[in-house]
Parts: structure tokens; sequence; C-alpha cells
């Protein structure tokens, strides 16, 4: 892409003539009214200290990487599967990963040590899977609220003798929100007090039905404590993958998610990327976020260096700018003026972004979304102090459905409204209805933040209508 002297000059706030100066120096003749190609612009521009921003059409700085390029599928190569655990509380989730780790890890392998680094592959026959070190929906969720989406499969613990509690709802409905497919491990067999049969009961209450019982959801006793069940379960994980045949080209340049980041006082900047195309080599250039760098060192979750890593490995990279934020993508640019091009570009986004607020759905523009084909699903996440009203509710909601706009209730529960709600409304772009419940003041710092929409009601009609009435376009302001 070219540019002219003279805007080269506004852009850089310099004389036209001190530009033209430069140029001689690089033996270029031009006047102030010629074009200069965009590398020899940038090269003027790096003589007076600065980073020259390439405008292109393009309008999404991501687009520089091409990242919709279909490979061709005669490059996809079969690629192991992510897998996030999740579950209520003191369900197991650590320990079963924890379980899992210590059986598949050989000592030799690891050198004895284990390094946490957020995420861990094993081996199973042949195969590999690779599990996320963070267990729980709420990092999940966050990291898709970011644009995220590396979890393949998603594992849900239940304990035996505990069964289906709130946060394994919140778990179903966050998986099923992301289309994550979900193996049910039901921990902690080893209790006198486990009831397997109860827990698959309690399953079908919240539209799991499990494989054995005529559906088709895959359910695995384990215990983590003694270490049964581990292996059928790593099993059931490839069988789910395979059935989503998951491939990537581990021939390109690769494009990553941070997984993991933080600042380490001897070697700098240390982020844990999770490859997700092509494959990432020591020396490579690499931009995340606003932070960029060539690749110094990468360490394996053995903590062993390595050299290249392909789709679905994660490794530890040494060589970044800044410390970037998990969540963030993460790219092989061809060259260094492109990856500085890049971080710069993002960090004017950022500050245009925080100036102007992104389009999240809000009952107030509802109707015009609609009606400029930007929205054709309302999503809508209920919660309610009784478990009668939030079904009674979400029945009527459904009937509102339109030609134009479908409803969704991807989230219903009894309780008050909490972070873990509206992160998933922020992920999947819905909005909250309380109703005679209120959100907590973490969930309205939260929802602030994130622009989610949160109506709170005390009578089922009025928020019907209220729903209606933004579907119709006819919503009052809100006061
Ligand atoms: P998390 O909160 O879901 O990560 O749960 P933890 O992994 O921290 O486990 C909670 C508690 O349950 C701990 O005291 C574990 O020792 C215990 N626990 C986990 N798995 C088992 C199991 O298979 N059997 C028994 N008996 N206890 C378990």
């Amino acid at each position: 892409q070219n540019i002219i002297v003279r805007d080269l000059a506004d852009k850089l706030g310099v004389n036209a003539s001190q530009i033209i100066t430069k140029l001689i120096g690089l033996g270029v003749m031009a006047n102030q009214n010629q074009n200069i190609d965009a590398d020899t612009a940038a090269i003027v521009a790096d003589e007076f200290g600065k980073t020259l921003v390439v405008e292109d059409e393009k309008s999404d700085v991501d687009d520089i990487f091409d990242l919709d390029h279909e490979d061709n599928p005669k490059d996809l190569r079969q690629r192991p599967p992510v897998v996030t655990v999740m579950g209520h509380v003191d369900h197991g989730k650590t320990s079963l990963l924890d379980a899992i780790r210590q059986t598949k890890v050989t000592v030799s392998e690891a050198g004895g040590i284990t390094q946490h680094i957020g995420a861990y592959s094993v081996n199973v026959d042949d195969k590999k899977v690779v599990f996320l070190d963070t267990p729980g929906h709420e990092a999940f969720t966050s990291m898709r609220a970011r644009g995220a989406s590396i979890t393949d499969i998603a594992i849900l613990v239940v304990a035996a003798d505990d069964g289906v509690m709130p946060q394994t709802i919140e778990a179903i409905s966050h998986a099923k929100a992301a289309e994550v497919p979900i193996i049910v491990a039901i921990n902690k067999i080893d209790k006198p007090t486990a009831n397997i049969d109860r827990i698959k009961q309690e399953l079908v209450e919240n539209d799991l039905l499990p494989e054995d019982w005529g559906g088709e959801t895959i359910t695995v006793p384990v215990s983590a404590r003694d270490k049964t069940g581990i292996d059928e379960l790593l099993e059931m994980i490839l069988l789910v993958a395979e059935m989503q045949e998951l491939k990537a080209n581990p021939n390109r340049n690769a494009v990553g998610t941070i997984v993991e980041a933080q600042l380490d006082k001897g070697m700098g900047p240390m982020a844990t990327v999770l490859v997700q195309k092509g494959t990432l080599k020591v020396g490579d250039m690499v931009v995340s976020g606003t932070s960029s760098g060539r690749i110094r060192a990468m360490f394996d979750d053995k903590g062993k260096r390595v050299k290249k890593v392909g789709p679905s490995m994660p490794v530890v990279i040494l060589g970044l700018s800044e410390v970037p934020n998990a969540g963030d993508l993460l790219y092989v640019a061809d060259n260094e003026k492109i990856a500085r091009n890049y971080a710069q570009r993002k960090k004017e986004q950022l500050r245009e972004e925080q100036l102007k607020s992104r389009s999240k759905v809000s009952l107030e523009d509802l109707f015009e979304k609609i009606k400029e084909g930007e929205i054709k699903d309302l999503n809508i996440i209920i919660k309610s102090d009784v478990r009668g009203s939030m079904e009674a509710l979400s029945q009527s909601l459904r009937k509102l459905d339109t030609e134009e706009v479908k409803i969704n209730i991807i989230h219903g529960s009894v309780g008050g409204i909490t972070e873990s709600d509206i992160m998933l409304a922020s992920a999947s772009n819905a909005i909250v209805i309380g109703f005679n419940v209120r959100p907590n003041l973490n969930a309205i710092e939260v929802a602030k933040r994130e622009e989610v929409d949160v109506r709170t009601y005390r009578v089922i009609y009025e928020a019907i209508e209220d729903i209606q009435s933004a579907v119709k376009g006819m919503l009052a302001p809100k006061i």
C-alpha cells in the first residue's frame, strides 16, 4: 500500500522536506506529491522514531492475519481434544485433574516434576488429550466472553454422594450455551453413600439423558481418590473427540490462545499458549493483544524445552514485550513490522472500544437490531426466587418467538443474580431477567463493565410485556 509523501509528513508530524531528505538518504527520489511504498514509509517513520500504522480497508485488526482463511481440507490433520472440567464446588474437579495427570504422566517423562502451566497433555494409547488446568465454568465462560473458544469437550463432575447442585446446573448451561459436548464423570464412587442411579435420575431432570438409559449423554463412574475409572473416562473423551472430527492444519503460521500469563522476575513476560492452528516455533515473531516479540524459548507442561508445537498443544513462551491477557489470541506474524503495527493498532482499537460501547444486546435497542438483521436470537437468562415462577416465566417467554427473532432461554435457575450469570450473558450476548431476586453488588459491577442488560421484576406479566414490547419495538424507555 502506497502513501503520498505529504500525508506521511502529516502522520509523523514533520515537514515534507524532512521526509524528502530522509528519502534521498535512502536513495529514493520523490517530491511531496509522489507516492512511496509502505515499506519505505515504515523505514522513514522508523528514522523519526515512530511506528507507522498502516491503515488498510480492513477494519478489524485481526483481519490482517487472515484468520478465516479456510485451510484446504487436504492439509487438515487430526488434533487432540481440549477438555475443561466443570462442576459444583467440592465435587472433585481439582482431584480429578490431579488423578488424570498422576495416572498418565510417568515419572521419567516429567523428570519427577510437574509444571503447572494452565494446561497439560496426557497420552492415551497412541493419542493425546489436553486438559485445561483451571477447573470451573467461570474460567471457561470468562474466556468465552473474551472471544476465545478453545474447549472441545466439557467433563461435568458430579459427586455421587451429593448429586446435581446449583453449580452443576450452571455448568450444564454454560457448556450448552457454548455448544460443547458434555461427558459426566460421576465421582466419589468409593463413598458408601454413593448412589449412581440417583445421579442419573437427576441428570435426566436436567436434560442430560444417560446413554445406558437410552440417551446420548456418556456417564463414567470414577473415583479421583482411588484413581478408578480414569482410563474409561479418557477412552470416552477420545470417542467423543473422534465423533467431533477435530482437525487443524499444522503447516501454517500458528494461531493460538493465551491460557495463562504472568511476569517472571528473571525471565520477563511468560505466557502459556494453546496452539489452535499451525505450528509454533522458537524464533517466530508473535503478537498477542498489545504485546509482541520474538519467541526466545518454549517449555512444555513437563518443563522440557521444546523447539516447536502443533495444534491443541499447550506451551509456555518467552520473549513477549508485555504480559498478554488470558483469552487473547496469539498470532505469528511474517515479520517484525507487521507484528509491531498490529500491537499498535490493537492499542488504538482498545482505546476506541473504551470510548464507544460494544454492541451488546439490550431490550432498548433490540427492535432496531432485529430490523437491521443484526439479531436473530434473543438469549435470556432467568433467575428467580422459586422454581415454579422460573418455569412459568420461561414457558411464557418462549411463546413470544416471532418470525424475525427466536427466544432462547439459555439458563434458568433459582437464586440471586451472580457474576457467573453475568459472564454467561456476556459470552452468549444474552440479557438477564431476575424475578423476585436482585443482582449482588459484584454482579452489578460486572454487568456495568460487560454491558449486560439486567432487568428485575416482581410481576411475571410485566416481564412478559417488556420482552414482547421490545421484540415489537414498542418498549417504553427504562426509568
Ligand atoms: P473441587 O472443588 O471440585 O475442585 O473439589 P476438590 O478436588 O477440591 O475435592 C473436594 C474434596 O473431595 C476434597 O477433600 C477431596 O479430597 C475429596 N474428593 C475428591 N474426589 C474424591 C473421591 O473420588 N473420593 C472421595 N472419597 N473423596 C474425594
